[in-house]
């Protein structure tokens, strides 16, 4: 804000902006004699550390050419209708302004360290709009952030055909009401409800259209860690860490059944109208109700998660490092994955085009990337040489 200083009227100063270009406006007397109560407008050319043409290319080639706002990604560049031109729509701005007063500005940085590239974003015109006209709203680490995950999804995306891309996840639903850890969560057969299962020692039913809770589950005397869905989706098996397996019709809050799988950290999975039970003793057990049915010793340390994969077959993941694929019933393995160096935590399998079945699993502790293994596939060894061979180990 600048002060009329003949008539002590404040006056605005023109917006700025960390995404502005390079000429601002100020409004002054322009010392004129004899003074006038009309305010002239000069154009000052203000000092910014502007990017240079070849940092401003740089930076929109790192965010493959879209806007790096993560609900956005709009394109920025394409044809004009001249067959020579090219139509760009990108702004190249800083995270921390280019000059005083702007949004953002950071005094500790030198000239060249708010030019250099690592000070940079690139957006489309209407998102780099927004970030300066709220700053409150967007940090600088917030716009970090999403310069790493524009730039990470460019390189994902880098020379793989559009159908194959990897998109931004969008936050369509946050589901509340348990009050500790989330460990589980399945999705009803038809896709409109979800389980969780919770260190508050409760399992829960939710709406996801609606964003509704719509059954909490109880009588589990420790942290609930596992739950299935039944195939017709009207039971809900929940497995405890204190081994205890539960059963509940899906609108019921109160157990059907209980049971114990017989040692700590019940994992569960329904196999049909059974129920498939893993834990820390790294016994697989079959249930019917409240009755054992089978029991086998599957793995040298614990089950981390049970899966079933249909035709009655059983994925499982262990401590142990592998990923086992039992038919149960027959009490044969028909498959042994290994190749992890920690425990495996989780297991899902996924029908790929053409019939393809792929095995994705999370690595231990890392958190790092997952591996996809065509059916059968067996590894062995070190990264380089991990495919042995294929139709069982
Ligand atoms: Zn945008």
């Amino acid at each position: 804000m600048l002060e009329h200083p003949k008539r002590g009227r404040r006056l605005r100063q023109a917006p700025t902006s960390a995404f502005a270009s390079s000429l601002s406006l100020h409004f002054g007397t322009g010392h004129q004699y004899p003074p006038t109560l009309t305010p002239t407008l000069v154009l000052v050319p203000a000092h910014r550390d502007n990017f240079d043409a070849q940092t401003k290319a740089l930076l929109a080639r790192r965010a493959g050419d879209r806007c790096s706002k993560p609900d956005c990604r709009a394109p920025t560049s394409g044809p004009s209708l001249l067959p020579a031109g090219a139509i760009n729509l990108g702004v190249a701005g800083h995270i921390t302004a280019a000059a005083l007063g702007r949004p953002r500005y950071d005094p500790s940085l030198t000239a060249p360290q708010r030019r250099c590239i690592d000070n940079g974003l690139w957006l489309c015109q209407v998102c780099g709009k927004l970030v300066d006209s709220d700053v409150s709203r967007f940090t600088a680490d917030e716009l970090r952030q999403w310069r790493a995950a524009a730039e990470a999804a460019a390189s994902r995306e880098l020379g793989k055909p559009v159908g194959a891309r990897s998109h931004f996840a969008i936050l369509e639903h946050t589901l509340t009401g348990h009050t500790n850890y989330i460990w589980d969560v399945v999705v009803t057969p038809d896709g409109r409800r979800a389980i969780s299962a919770s260190n508050d020692r409760t399992a829960a039913l939710w709406d996801l259209a609606n964003d509704l809770r719509l059954c909490v589950y109880r009588g589990a005397e420790t942290e609930v860690c596992s739950v299935a869905i039944s195939a017709d989706g009207g039971r809900v098996a929940g497995g405890c860490l204190n081994g205890d397996v539960l059963v509940w019709a899906v609108h019921r809050p109160e157990p059907l059944v209980r049971f114990s799988h017989g040692a700590s950290d019940a994992k569960v999975a329904w196999l049909g109208g059974s129920i498939i039970s893993g834990g820390q003793d790294g016994y697989l057990r079959l249930w019917t109700n409240d009755r054992l049915r089978q029991e086998d010793l599957v793995h040298e340390a614990a089950i981390l998660k049970v899966a079933p994969l249909g035709s009655g077959a059983i994925a499982t993941a262990s401590e142990d490092t592998t990923i086992r694929v039992w038919a149960l019933r027959d009490r044969r393995q028909l498959r042994k994955f290994t190749g992890h160096c920690g425990g495996v935590n989780s297991v899902a399998i996924a029908d790929g085009v053409q019939g393809r079945c792929e095995w994705f699993n999370g690595r231990h502790r890392s958190g790092l990337g997952s591996r996809s293994w065509p059916p059968g596939a067996c590894f062995r060894g070190s990264q380089r040489s991990r495919v042995a061979g294929r139709g069982g180990c």
